[in-house]
């Protein structure tokens, strides 16, 4: 096993590894930038070091001093979290040279997957089904029209390099389809300096469903179930569940199968995702992450496996310790992401909290590095806390959320907690019926 662990992110994930770590015994390091000497995660690290000024750029992605950073406290591990540097190949790869344990895959993985047209390639090799689509890039005009007569419009237009929904256009027709293909092109050179498209067949009204997957690297993989991030603004996840108000036990069984065997095939190694879009009971593959996410924890509260504890265990050249059939799913999972953000505008609300009550109780839990008197720095993204909530099914998650958003307190910051509030109490919601394009347009509708 490691003998020190050291963090490389901050906020809520920060504080999520740092309790795994402590769980197994293993003295943690964490970093942080000046703007952030006095968040949770540096006074409860057993040691901290400062790494730099507020930007991330200079802080939190400055690989050097984190580097240096593990020298001087002699951590032999790294767990990035996520966002940050966890799906940067190069980091995983620097570390080795080091001798420094990267808890996570092999940069290879990180690599094959960050790029979307071979991570697609991938994926269908594996024997995962993906979305209609181009054969990998499309260069000529003419192939991208002779591809879209084919698979039929709307067709998306999207970035090889693309992240976070930028160089993604539709076309509605074909004479839609040029104007597509050059704005999602100067679009790919401006943000990725990449400018390599590729096409697929245009979903109208899918489910966001992802699985969650667990590999020793060794050629043993397990899934652990789906979780349905349909709630969505601008390509953001807000709320996530699981199980899938869509799903029977046959579909999650059937899926999560392909889904574990590629994975056995690829020799995965650690926690990953593998996201689809879900429309008129298919799955369309659309990329994968090879990181912890955000919202992992709905699959804890249904499974009981502590996810980061097996990114561990399994980086220190543990063996999967579980089969399939060990595998049971418990109740229902919500999470709700609690932002420092205007509920109506979304503007970011940084600022003092000066009162703090957070929500308790049988089914509750909150990850969260926020404490009364805490000062939320304007620099890094609005995440302050994520409302994870169990119960035995749906509805009775679902009466629970209610009551500890109605408990929650942040003052004097605005959040999102009132959206939520609003939205336990919608019959669509209620019901399980939503896709990805619900959210935006509840809200269009609220603000006319
Ligand atoms: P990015 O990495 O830029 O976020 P993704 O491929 O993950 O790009 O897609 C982001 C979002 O765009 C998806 O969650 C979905 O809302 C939408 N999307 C992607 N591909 C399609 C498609 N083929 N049809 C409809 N919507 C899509």
């Amino acid at each position: 096993m490691f003998s020190k662990i050291l963090i490389a992110n901050r906020g809520e994930i920060a504080l999520r590894i740092l309790r795994a770590c402590k769980e197994l015994g293993i003295p943690t390091v964490a970093v942080h930038s000046t703007a952030d000497a006095d968040a949770m995660h540096v006074r409860l690290a057993d040691e901290s070091v400062c790494i730099g000024p507020p930007a991330a750029r200079d802080s939190y992605l400055n690989i050097p001093q984190l580097l240096a950073a593990c020298e001087i406290t002699g951590a032999d591990a790294v767990h990035p979290g996520y966002g940050f540097l966890s799906e940067n190949a190069r980091f995983a790869e620097i570390l080795e040279a080091h001798n420094i344990e990267f808890i996570g895959p092999t940069a290879e993985h990180i690599r094959v997957m960050g790029d979307k047209i071979q991570a697609k390639q991938t994926a269908r090799d594996l024997g995962i089904p993906v979305v209609p689509g181009s054969d990998g890039e499309v260069t000529a005009d003419d192939d991208a029209h002779a591809i879209a007569r084919q698979i039929g419009y709307p067709v998306l237009v999207k970035a090889a390099a693309g992240g976070g929904g930028r160089g993604m256009k539709v076309a509605k027709s074909e004479a839609e389809l040029d104007t597509a293909l050059s704005t999602a092109r100067s679009e790919a050179k401006a943000s990725f300096g990449d400018d390599a498209l590729y096409m697929e067949k245009y979903l109208g009204k899918p489910r966001h469903i992802e699985i969650q997957v667990l590999g020793d690297g060794k050629g043993n993989a397990v899934h652990l179930g789906e979780r349905d991030c349909s709630l969505q603004r601008r390509h953001q996840k807000v709320l996530e569940e699981a199980p899938s108000p869509s799903l029977n036990a046959e579909q999650r069984h059937k899926i999560g199968q392909i889904v574990a065997d590629a994975m056995r095939e690829l020799k995965y190694r650690g926690v990953g995702t593998v996201e689809f879009l879900y429309e008129n009971g298919e799955f369309y593959f659309i990329e994968m992450n090879t990181r912890l996410q955000v919202e992992h924890p709905v699959t804890e509260m249904i499974t009981g496996i502590d996810l980061v504890n097996e990114q561990i265990r399994i980086a220190a050249g543990g063996d999967l310790d579980m089969t399939q059939e060990d595998i049971k799913f418990d109740g229902h999972a919500i999470e709700c992401r609690i932002n420092a953000e205007d509920p109506v505008t979304f503007a970011p609300s940084p600022g003092t909290i000066t009162y703090y009550h957070p929500p308790g109780g049988l089914g509750v839990r909150v990850d969260s590095g926020v404490y009364q008197g805490y000062k939320i720095p304007p620099y890094y993204d609005s995440l302050i806390g994520k409302l994870i909530v169990h119960g035995r099914n749906r509805v009775e998650c679902m009466m629970r959320l209610r009551r500890c958003l109605d408990e929650f307190v942040v003052d004097e910051i605005k959040s999102t907690i009132p959206l939520f509030r609003d939205l336990v109490d919608n019959q669509d919601i209620a019901n399980g019926q939503y896709d990805i394009h619900w959210l935006e347009k509840y809200l269009a509708d609220k603000s006319n």
